[in-house]
């Protein structure tokens, strides 16, 4: 039994001594004080179904035992930097993961976050090829640090703080683009940006396979193949952003970006890579890892042996429990039983997204897309109020991010449909 801190006495000290920009979900926030798989639990002892875990940083399940077992044994060996000597967690962690990029990409440099890991690749981008300009999708979110949040495109996320040499393109958005799922359309609009915007020469092109912070956007048809030609006849690098599509989530691939059939220059990754521990990587060819041996880099923790014996039992979690195959079944499955809540009820403007990382998005008014943000923050209490947590995204708020860790079953998923279909979350969304 919890006898810990009660919510209210965490929330004092929270708003006492933690940042003010610290945000939480719902009125009511809750008091996590444990997890096990695909459930969290709160201090007073109220059982939840984790339907949006998977993104913030468990995609193997919470606590599961050969992660914390890989942690506990690595801790009690050693725990050092990540430079200046040898331990075999670092290097068996990269070793393994190269294996699971295709084509060259094989040099990793570990990081602590996603921010970190985007912040790298652009740098080597723009080392590599001697170019300033980047160019990245509206909608995006790429993380806060000075040049990622020049990549992020979404004015809610971007402070007024000088944000040089980004360009963002058109966001090849199937469901509010312009030219719907026409994806050589959209990248027409990379094209103009290069010839008009640029001196014809770009440092690279950065993007999600589907976008996660902006509503579980899946990326049009033929898209990504078009702009990675375009990309590279300007002398650009192509960076995949695979922190949210990474690791399995898709379900019919590992890597996002494999969707699409091609591959990239440079793929970064974080939160799945490290089932709630902090690491991030890059991963890349050994010609454009070449560019920072021209000066000293190094990052004093990312990777370090601790995280990395996470990250090798991580992986071989995902194989052994055939976690992938697991995010296919189950996606689709919901992802179906979604499509047909859709079919009924007008305020389901649209179902989308891969495997297990879905959007639905909510709207009053079909035909003109309005956003029904108010609805959306109501249904998401409902659904915690009756033991399921679900997550918001997109610009306009108003869509349900769900993304699970990957051990998610498919009697969860029909727990899911049952109670975004109670009569509770009916009253206000289905009437
Ligand atoms: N890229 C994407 C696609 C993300 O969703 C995020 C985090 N939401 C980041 C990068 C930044 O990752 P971190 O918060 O670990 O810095």
């Amino acid at each position: 039994l919890y006898t810990g801190p009660t919510a209210n006495e965490v929330l004092k000290k929270r708003k006492e001594f933690l940042s003010p920009s610290t945000y939480y979900f719902y009125e009511k926030p809750v008091n996590l004080v444990h997890g096990k798989m695909q459930y969290v639990f709160d201090d007073d002892g109220h059982r939840y179904l984790d339907a949006f875990g998977g993104i913030a940083t468990v995609g193997c399940g919470h606590c599961h035992p050969d992660v914390v077992k890989a942690v506990i044994n690595q801790t009690k060996n050693l725990q050092h930097s990540t430079v200046l000597y040898l331990n075999h967690a670092i290097a068996d962690f990269a070793e393994a993961l190269a294996s699971k990029l295709p084509g060259d990409l094989k040099v990793v440099f570990f990081t602590n976050s996603g921010t970190e890991a985007n912040e790298l690749a652009v740098t080597m981008a723009r080392l590599y090829t001697g170019c300033h300009d980047i160019i990245s999708l509206r909608n995006a979110y790429h993380g806060n640090e000075a040049g990622t949040m020049a990549a992020t495109a979404l004015c809610n996320w971007k402070f007024n703080l000088v944000q040089s040499g980004v360009h963002h393109a058109m966001n090849p958005d199937p469901y509010r683009g312009i030219f719907g799922s026409d994806g050589e359309m959209y990248a027409k609009d990379v094209q103009d940006l290069i010839q008009f915007g640029t001196c014809g020469h770009v440092a690279a092109f950065i993007s999600e396979a589907i976008q996660g912070v902006a509503g579980i956007v899946e990326l049009a048809p033929g898209y990504l193949p078009a702009v990675y030609s375009i990309i590279r006849n300007a002398g650009g690098l192509c960076i995949a952003d695979e922190v949210q599509t990474g690791f399995a989530r898709t379900g019919s691939h590992f890597w996002g970006f494999e969707v699409h059939g091609v591959v990239p220059d440079i793929v970064t990754m974080a939160k799945g890579i490290g089932n709630g521990i902090p690491l991030g990587a890059v991963v890349t060819t050994p010609e454009i890892a070449e560019v920072l041996t021209h000066r000293t880099y190094f990052n004093t923790f990312g990777g370090n042996p601790v995280c990395t014996a996470a990250g090798l039992a991580i992986l071989r979690v995902i194989e052994k429990e055939k976690l992938q195959e697991n995010a296919h079944v189950v996606g689709s499955y919901l992802k179906q039983r979604l499509n047909a809540l859709k079919a009924k009820h007008e305020t389901i403007g649209d179902v989308r997204g891969r495997g297990l990382m879905l959007g639905v998005e909510l709207v009053t008014d079909r035909r003109r897309k309005t956003p029904a943000k108010v609805e959306t923050l109501h249904l998401m209490e409902q659904m915690k109020d009756m033991g399921l947590l679900i997550g918001k995204g997109g610009y306009y708020e108003n869509v349900l991010r769900i993304t699970p860790p990957l051990c998610f079953s498919k009697e969860d998923a029909g727990r899911f449909i049952q109670h975004i279909y109670h009569p509770h979350s009916l009253s206000l969304l289905f009437c």
